[in-house]
């Protein structure tokens, strides 16, 4: 079960639910105020660490087309 973070906008709590996948929204509940204006939070789920940029660009090697 995936963990998501909500951001309280009333109080500005942060705070994480347990929910599923069919969970909704709305279902979130400021744990502080009780506020359901909640937004949801993208977590960092991807693991950003160190700068490895393995990406080169690579010239296809193309026969010359055109000509007139
Ligand atoms: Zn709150």
């Amino acid at each position: 079960m995936p963990i998501y973070e909500y951001i309280c906008e009333k109080c500005n709590e942060r705070f994480s639910l347990l929910q599923s996948m069919q969970a909704r929204e709305k279902d979130a509940k400021c744990p502080k105020c009780l506020s359901k204006n909640v937004k949801k939070v993208m977590s960092s789920f991807c693991c950003s660490s160190g700068l490895g940029n393995d990406f080169s660009p690579s010239i296809p090697s193309s026969g010359f087309t055109g000509g007139g």
